[in-house]
């Protein structure tokens, strides 16, 4: 097979260390089979426009990945081009403009930690080492969204590969179609981005944690409680309900409930997450810890020593729902049940996203989020339930979805809606105008 012909390194299929090149570009340490003919290493722009004229050339297909964090490993097909952007990870910051401009294989704790130097903040996501790439293009949910937006929002231009090898910039003036997919489409994108311009804004004052952690015996009344107050929190308080077989402080089957709050003050911080010291239920708890301040680095961190640990073979899923709270707790309950051990974990998040959002790709959300993560660690696996228990529990759940967020997506086991129909509909109709040959992966799997 002709190379690329850029300066990156390519590794093809049956090179000594291909095996080793590819399974290193994803998180997760699942090997799930699939081997694309070669791997492009790109180091500079003209590596991927030679890539993309490649496979178009030779009429191979394209995945890409950026900080290769899809739980799905979406990157990783059978047969055609992987193009991994990781080492493309510039941060060039204007503070004056109030802009970044970035590369997609940045990853999201390194660009925060570049923001927090000019005092300035960014909605990245909650994990240290994902890739900002494929963050952005899925919608992403980052620290405070709920209050500054979903991290596509505040994309205001790209600079992309098309299947046709040339690169051109989208804006809202500029090729605006391609804006609009690349706020949503995630791993359904048709274009290679090299770069992301985005909006940033002002660094809240005050960033910190509240946690109280129960014993799993109260799920049915913690649960009961979260859902009735989570429509009142405040927007600037995520309300996180982690179920954990090694809760935090108790190393017991338990439920953490993790409440960042990133405000203007102190007060302001404290007043938000009152309504936990409040509860009715706060009797229950194992114990309470007060509001604490603590830098997005270090819980961004700390999430990746406790619940997302690295060399875990993973698999997500995940679920919007609007179904109140009480036909769920025995699907719940069951789900806490067969919960295989740390660092697996569901995760209830109190969503209740803004009436309205700009016209963008990403366009399914619901009051709630519910997402399992089941994460395996070692080569033997003691019950094979485990291996499918984010996957049985979702499907089993199916009848109260309306749908998946891109960013635990497990489209390949399990399909299901991901966006509106119309917003699905343009997409497709533009993948067909800048795509007509299909070179770029679809999605693993799609229901409309
Ligand atoms: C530990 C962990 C924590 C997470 N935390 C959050 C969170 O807080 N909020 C949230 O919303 N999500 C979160 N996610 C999900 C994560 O945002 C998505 O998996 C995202 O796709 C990861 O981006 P990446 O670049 O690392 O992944 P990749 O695997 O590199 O990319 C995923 C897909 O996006 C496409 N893609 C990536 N880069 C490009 C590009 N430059 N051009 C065109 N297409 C591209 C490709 O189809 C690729 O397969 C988390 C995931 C993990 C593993």
């Amino acid at each position: 097979m002709k190379q690329s012909a850029g300066a990156g390194r390519t590794v093809a299929r049956g090179e000594v260390d291909f095996d080793t090149a590819l399974l290193g570009t994803s998180f997760n340490a699942q090997d799930p089979g699939r081997r694309p003919a070669l791997i492009v290493q790109a180091n500079d722009d003209a590596d991927v426009v030679a890539a993309v004229r490649q496979a178009r050339d030779q009429g191979l297909t394209i995945g890409i990945c950026s900080g290769g964090h899809s739980w799905a490993q979406n990157h990783i097909r059978d047969g055609g081009i992987l193009i991994d952007l990781s080492r493309l990870d510039s941060i060039a910051i204007d503070p004056a403009g109030g802009t970044a401009t970035i590369g997609p294989g940045c990853l999201a704790g390194d660009f925060n930690a570049a923001l927090v130097k000019h005092k300035l903040f960014f909605p990245v996501a909650h994990a240290y080492t994902v890739g900002m790439g494929g963050f952005l293009l899925q919608g992403g949910f980052g620290w405070n969204s709920r209050a500054s937006g979903l991290a596509c929002q505040s994309v205001i231009g790209i600079d992309v590969v098309l299947a046709d090898g040339t690169l051109v910039h989208a804006s809202e003036t500029e090729n605006p179609d391609l804006l609009w997919a690349a706020r949503g489409s995630g791993p359904g994108f048709f274009g290679v981005v090299l770069r992301f311009h985005l909006r940033l804004q002002p660094r809240p004052k005050f960033v910190g944690m509240k946690i109280q952690v129960f014993r799993i015996r109260h799920l049915e009344a913690v649960m009961a409680w979260a859902d009735h107050v989570g429509p009142s929190v405040a927007p600037f308080a995520e309300f996180q309900l982690v179920f954990d077989r090694k809760a935090m402080g108790i190393f017991a089957h338990g439920i953490q409930v993790l409440t960042p709050v990133l405000a203007d003050s102190w007060r302001e911080a404290r007043a938000a997450v009152a309504f936990i010291d409040k509860s009715p239920i706060r009797k229950f708890a194992s114990f309470t810890l007060p509001l604490l301040p603590v830098s997005l680095g270090m819980m961004m961190k700390g999430g990746e020593r406790t619940l997302f640990l690295p060399n875990t073979r993973w698999t997500a899923d995940s679920m919007w729902m609007n179904t109140p709270i009480d036909p769920l707790l025995p699907a719940l309950r069951r789900i806490a049940d067969t919960q295989p051990a740390a660092p697996s974990h569901a995760l209830w998040l109190n969503w209740n996203g803004p009436a309205t959002r700009p016209d963008m790709a990403f366009s399914l959300e619901a009051r709630t989020y519910f997402a399992l993560y089941g994460g395996l660690r070692g080569s033997t696996v003691a019950n094979p339930a485990d291996e499918s228990w984010a996957t049985d529990h979702m499907r089993a759940l199916q009848e109260h979805s309306v749908g998946i967020q891109l960013a635990d997506e497990n489209l390949g086991r399990r399909p299901a809606p991901f966006m509106a129909p119309a917003n699905l509909a343009r997409l497709d109709a533009l993948r067909l105008r800048y795509d007509p040959d299909g070179l770029f992966n679809p999605y693993m799997g799609r229901v409309a």
